[in-house]
């Protein structure tokens, strides 16, 4: 541990509590629990990270990472290969909108390949890996311990980094029921699929249909990641089939590996600390994938948590949380509720075309 890092932790440490082996346990091995690992160590704490599942991880997911979420990822020293996209292009029937991320581009890498990248880097800055699923915390006065198949440590902070649906934020009572606090609308899921096919638009092109929107990112020079988001029911072939510029395009395309389905998306959370565990990523709460940034608001949380960690601060944490995800939940709620009723709905796209100065600072926005 660094001087000024055994210095920030031991102002935070409890008097007379045991000594913990570990400093930070890191539970998921997603892209924001390993990031969280990397930061931690980085930062001269020692730390492990836990997974029920073997390398690589993949996800349901859109595999866009916005250019705040790329530089993010630069800063921990992880630089994963892919392909760059230079903005976001809306598309519904004949009207487009196009606009570009000003500041450099952003990334498509498949789940599979940032796993990996980031499994490299976390080995690299010390973190320790475990293979196995937490069941159980325990918190004591010095720490937390941590029991499950094939796993019992001892930390004396927990970060749950465990998803969507949490397994270890039901398990402290912190879920809210997924119609909780927010507007009356149908659950929303996401699906998604690979398909062989040279990427034709260095853009994540967002096509939107009458109650779901198909995502398209190229993610390798022969590959292209095809999400789909909206109300459950159909199946994949039967949404994508409601897209029929994109069906088209994908007619000869062979489709590679399963369809993965995650959601429902929206995860209300009571609150993002209890004790010595803290929530972050899709664990912390949820909104939508709409405007393809968990990534990027989850890394930015990971790093306001370990901030705090250092601080000797972790009751600021759910603060420091909702300042690092505002941005994100504001603009993904405003999408949502815009897009909610079919009238608006049909008029988003044309309204984009028609006031690319808005459309621009929105994904400006989006980028960061
Ligand atoms: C359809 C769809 C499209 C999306 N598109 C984009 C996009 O284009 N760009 C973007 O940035 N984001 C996108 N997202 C969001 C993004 O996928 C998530 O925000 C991101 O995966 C969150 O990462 P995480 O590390 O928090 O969780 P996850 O990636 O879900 O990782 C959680 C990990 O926890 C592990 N785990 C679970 N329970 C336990 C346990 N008990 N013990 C130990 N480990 C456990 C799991 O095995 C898993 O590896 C999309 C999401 C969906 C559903």
């Amino acid at each position: 541990m660094t001087p000024s890092a055994a210095a920030d932790m031991d102002a935070g440490r409890d008097a007379g509590m045991d000594p913990a082996p570990l400093d930070v346990l890191v539970v998921g091995a997603g892209p924001v629990g390993l990031a969280a690992a990397i930061e931690a160590a980085l930062a001269g704490l020692r730390v492990a990270i836990i997974d029920p599942r073997p390398d690589p991880v993949d996800k349901a997911c859109g595999e866009g990472l916005m250019p705040g979420a790329v530089a993010a990822l630069a800063r921990l020293g992880v630089n994963p290969p892919g392909m760059d996209v230079r903005g976001i292009s809306y598309i519904a029937g004949s009207h487009r909108a196009y606009a570009p991320f000003p500041a450099g581009p952003g990334r498509g890498v498949r789940r599979t390949v940032l796993h990996k990248a980031l499994v490299a880097r976390a080995e690299q800055t010390g973190v320790r890996r475990v293979l196995g699923r937490v069941r159980v915390l325990t918190e004591d006065a010095g720490g937390v311990r941590a029991e499950g198949t094939g796993c019992s440590e001892r930390a004396r902070w927990v970060v749950a980094a465990d998803g969507l649906h949490s397994p270890l934020r039901r398990h402290l009572g912190l879920s809210r029921p997924p119609g909780g606090l927010g507007p009356a609308r149908p659950a929303r899921y996401g699906l998604r699929r690979h398909y062989r096919i040279a990427p034709w638009t260095d853009l994540v092109e967002v096509h939107w249909g009458q109650d779901a929107e198909c995502y398209l990112t190229p993610v390798a020079p022969d590959l292209v990641g095809v999400a789909l988001l909206g109300p459950s029911g159909p199946s994949y072939a039967e949404r994508l089939a409601g897209f029929p510029e994109v069906a088209a395009r994908l007619r000869l395309a062979a489709p590679v590996g399963p369809v993965l389905g995650a959601g429902p998306l929206r995860q209300p959370v009571a609150a993002r600390r209890r004790g010595r565990v803290l929530l972050v990523g899709d664990a912390a709460g949820y909104v939508d994938a709409i405007t393809g940034e968990g990534i990027a608001v989850g890394l930015a949380c990971a790093r306001a948590l370990v901030d705090c960690l250092r601080q000797g601060a972790p009751h600021d944490y759910d603060a420091a949380w909702h300042v690092a995800s505002r941005r994100y939940r504001l603009l993904t709620e405003t999408l949502l509720a815009a897009t909610a009723a079919a009238p608006l709905r049909r008029a988003l796209v044309p309204a984009c075309a028609l006031a690319p100065r808005v459309f621009r600072a929105v994904v400006g926005e989006l980028a960061r």
